[in-house]
């Protein structure tokens, strides 16, 4: 069994869930799941952590909106403080709540979500999405050279082959175009494995039923280097410092003790410097410049 990220030899197993192996490369760091069983399509369709039709349940939408609404926020300081003169393409739109956000502020807006399910749902919550979105893993020849800026949020977990992806992923990119990437970091994967178990997370499982790789700050600097991409910027958002997102990930109002360590991840950031936040990373083509 060679890495999924770099072909190195002699992965190790760090822990078993859900009747895999979770092992890590000695060369790059990168983590995978063994049996490597691809669920790109599926994503939460089909996940008992019921992420889907929750949405119906008050006050899941909202806490999905205001969250993705602040990552709209960053998308677009990041990319030079807006996205109004930007033909931005998101892959992996999933529920539609960032691409309700996106599609507001950017030039024009298209979006890819291969899950029937998903795009179900959007179609459902977000009528001013329609005939935005298509039915796809990744963009096609009609999508080639089109775009300023491809968004990557929580996809490349789920993808088989991550290399493979993300370069499919870049051909959208006009010259000189970025990519917005964020992923968990999952540097202290055992110690968040513990986490979630002690909160009744994924039927107590250590880990999300559908991830197939697991990135650290490290084996995502490498898969971007392997693309030919140079990030411009590279850091940890903060989870736990994010009331709605500790609420849409607990499904429930949360306990006294966990808004307690959120306030505390607020004020400390000691989270991120530990590595249990999300990486967030938004690159370019090295010689991008050049047409
Ligand atoms: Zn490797
Ligand atoms: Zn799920």
């Amino acid at each position: 069994m060679n890495c999924k990220l770099c072909g190195g030899n002699a992965p190790r197993e760090l822990l078993r869930s859900q009747d895999s192996a979770i092992l890590r490369c000695p060369e790059c760091g990168f983590l995978f799941r063994e049996p490597y069983r691809g669920c790109v399509a599926s994503k939460c369709a089909a996940c008992e952590d019921r992420c889907i039709d929750r949405l119906a349940e008050p006050g899941f939408l909202e806490a999905r909106l205001r969250v993705d609404g602040r990552r709209a926020e960053r998308i677009a300081a990041l990319a030079g403080g807006s996205l109004s003169g930007l033909a931005v393409l998101e892959i992996g739109a999933g529920l539609g709540c960032l691409a309700s956000h996106l599609s507001k502020s950017a030039g024009t807006y298209a979006g890819l979500e291969a899950s029937p399910v998903f795009r179900g749902c959007l179609a459902e919550n977000f009528k001013e999405l329609a005939g935005k979105v298509e039915g796809a893993h990744l963009p096609g020849p009609q999508h080639r050279g089109r775009f300023d800026l491809v968004v990557l949020v929580d996809v490349l977990q789920f993808s088989p082959g991550p290399l493979e992806f993300l370069r499919a992923a870049l051909s959208a990119l006009k010259p000189g175009g970025k990519v917005y990437i964020e992923v968990p970091d999952e540097s202290l994967l055992g110690l968040r494995a513990a986490f979630r178990k002690a909160l009744g997370l994924y039927s107590g499982s250590p880990l999300h039923h559908g991830h197939l790789n697991f990135f650290t700050p490290k084996s995502l600097r490498f898969l971007l280097a392997q693309a030919g991409l140079e990030a411009q910027h590279f850091s940890q958002a903060s989870i736990a410092a994010d009331e709605d997102r500790l609420f849409l990930t607990l499904k429930r109002p949360l306990p006294g003790w966990v808004r307690a360590l959120s306030l505390a991840a607020r004020f400390t950031k000691a989270d991120t410097a530990l590595g249990l936040g999300n990486t967030v990373c938004l690159a370019v083509k090295r010689n991008g410049v050049a047409a």
